[in-house]
């Protein structure tokens, strides 16, 4: 027999396991004898009442053997029957060929960026000198934009796919293991590049192949399926299919494809800015203390409403964490948020956005499927003159917006390349920013202190999603036009996020699977 059981434990005892286990035998209610053993499945904050506890459940296992839930994949060899070329070696790409190797069958990844060792110093030319390399930021290399992102590993998409194999694989390439457990496990920026180099590793050690400063620059095909890639212009790479995993700032894929006269439509997403306030104030709301415990992580938040018939809400937030420059190439101004895995910087910084439809970009209806993309592009741009043609970032105080007046001072903040004051109204759509001084009110009544003079907004937050999706047939997730193309991730529409667009890369894979098992 398995019981699943509740414990409630004190953040000071929340890392201590004879007392875990103690309570766990307690709680079970059956003879220690008959106990063979347990394991945690779940462990969460509940910050409701005064004083915050955690709770864990537990499967604790009578008269049986203890089975747990999670069994590390086997990878295969890969044979050189079958070649699938992967475009992008983000979440989706690594996970759609780690699937393919459990079959062995031989994944190609071609990537425009540099290994993650590499990247790093293009992401310091960007903090410290502006420059954006357009092939090598935040967004562009190895681990794509989830390697120096907040690794924030919470997903809605459990019913895509299986989250906790994808956790597990996270596990075996390094992670620590709390994040099989946690209601909202986090990784880091700090850890993730290693994870993300492990993961190579298995790739290249079963066969398969990574190109990396190779950018996609051309499709190769015979009338309408799909044979392979043009890299740098240059070189040729065939496969059986391709999946294209270029994640949603690979601007040039979706030009690429629509001069193609490949299939593409435009997407709604979300925009707005980045929101930062101190972290004890997100920690004194939150736990009602003026002191954190030692036991107990930064504190987070998820607000959202409704303004004027359209979602508002928090998006990515970041306890502990700093704002980053996520432009991904020069001319744009893009702001996310990330943190280290100790989460222990004085700021927490939230995207803070607003829906964005197909109302917003009549204007630049012209482009066709490509007009919520070149409706991003212009106030990216319009953010980007704003911080004087740099990366320094266009900054209000929340009051000062709220009153539509320029701030005399800024807060200090973790945006490293530096604020200047603007009015943000200026910077972003009326649509948007009306919005978004409702929605401060309406978030103010739930959290107490959201708008303060402590408080300021970075703009602009753009990257929320893909402007784009580039269609799939429900079934065989292949292109409706072109037969073997494979749209895959977050650039296609079909993720949001390092968890789902790892899902979609397995579920595209297994999709490959199936047609090579069915011929
Ligand atoms: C700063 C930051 C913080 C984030 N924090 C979180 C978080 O905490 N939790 C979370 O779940 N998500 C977070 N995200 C979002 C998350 O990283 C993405 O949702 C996820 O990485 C999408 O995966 P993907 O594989 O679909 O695409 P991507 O990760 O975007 O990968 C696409 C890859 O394709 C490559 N590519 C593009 N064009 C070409 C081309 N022409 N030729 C060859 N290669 C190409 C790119 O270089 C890139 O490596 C964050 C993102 C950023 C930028």
């Amino acid at each position: 027999m398995v019981k699943e059981i509740e414990i409630v434990v004190k953040p000071e005892d929340s890392r201590d396991n004879e007392k875990i286990r103690t309570l766990i035998l307690e709680t079970v209610k059956e003879d220690r004898t008959n106990v063979t053993g347990y394991y945690i499945s779940k462990r969460s904050i509940d910050a409701r009442s005064k004083f915050p506890i955690y709770r864990f459940k537990a499967l604790v296992f009578i008269d049986e053997d203890v089975v747990t839930p999670v069994h590390p994949p086997l990878y295969k060899e890969a044979s050189s029957d079958k070649r699938v070329v992967i475009v992008g070696a983000g979440p989706a790409g690594i996970f759609a060929a780690l699937h393919l190797l459990e079959a062995g069958i031989k994944p190609i990844i071609i990537e425009r960026g540099k290994d993650v060792r590499s990247r790093r110093r293009d992401i310091k030319a960007i903090m410290q000198f502006h420059q954006v390399n357009p092939d090598s930021n935040y967004c562009f290399g190895e681990g794509g934009a989830g390697t120096y992102s907040d690794g924030k590993l919470y997903t809605r998409s459990d019913k895509r796919g299986n989250v906790l194999k994808i956790l597990n694989i996270l596990v075996m390439h390094g992670a620590d293991p709390d994040i099989l457990v946690d209601a909202h496990p986090h990784i880091g920026s700090n850890k993730l590049p290693v994870i993300v180099a492990a993961m190579r590793e298995t790739i290249l050690k079963y066969g398969g192949e990574i190109h990396f400063d190779s950018r996609v620059t051309g499709i190769i095909r015979n009338g309408d399926t799909i044979k392979g890639v043009k890299v740098n212009g240059i070189e040729e790479f065939l496969g059986d299919a391709v999946i294209l995993a270029t994640g949603h700032s690979a601007r040039d894929i979706y030009y690429l494809l629509h001069d193609e006269k490949i299939l593409i439509e435009a997407k709604p997403f979300a925009l707005g800015v980045r929101i930062e306030h101190p972290q004890l104030f997100i920690d004194e709301a939150r736990y009602h203390s003026k002191t954190r415990s030692e036991f107990l992580p930064a504190a987070s938040y998820s607000l959202s409403c409704q303004v004027q018939g359209r979602g508002v809400y928090s998006f990515c937030m970041c306890p502990g964490g700093i704002m980053v420059p996520a432009s991904s190439a020069p001319g744009e101004l893009v702001v996310n948020g990330m943190s280290v895995s100790r989460r222990d910087s004085p700021f927490a910084n939230s995207g803070f956005v607003v829906e964005v439809t197909p109302q917003d970009w009549t204007q630049f209806n012209e482009y066709g499927p490509l007009a919520a993309l070149e409706y991003q592009k212009m106030v990216e741009l319009s953010a980007w003159e704003a911080g004087g043609k740099t990366q320094t970032a266009p900054a209000q105080r929340v009051i000062d917006f709220l009153k539509g007046r320029v701030s005399t001072s800024l807060p200090k903040s973790s945006y490293i390349p530096g604020t200047v004051s603007t009015d943000l109204h200026e910077v972003l759509p009326i649509e948007i920013s009306n919005r978004l001084k409702e929605a401060l009110k309406k978030f103010d009544a739930n959290l107490k202190g959201y708008i303060s003079s402590d408080a300021q907004m970075l703009a602009v937050e753009s990257r929320t999603s893909a402007p784009v999706r580039i269609p799939r047939d429900r079934k065989t997730l292949m292109h409706p036009q072109i037969k073997g193309l494979y749209p895959c991730g977050e650039g296609a529409g079909y993720a949001g996020g390092i968890v789902s667009a790892a899902i979609d890369g397995e579920n595209v894979a297994s999709a490959i699977l199936n047609v090579s098992s069915n011929r």
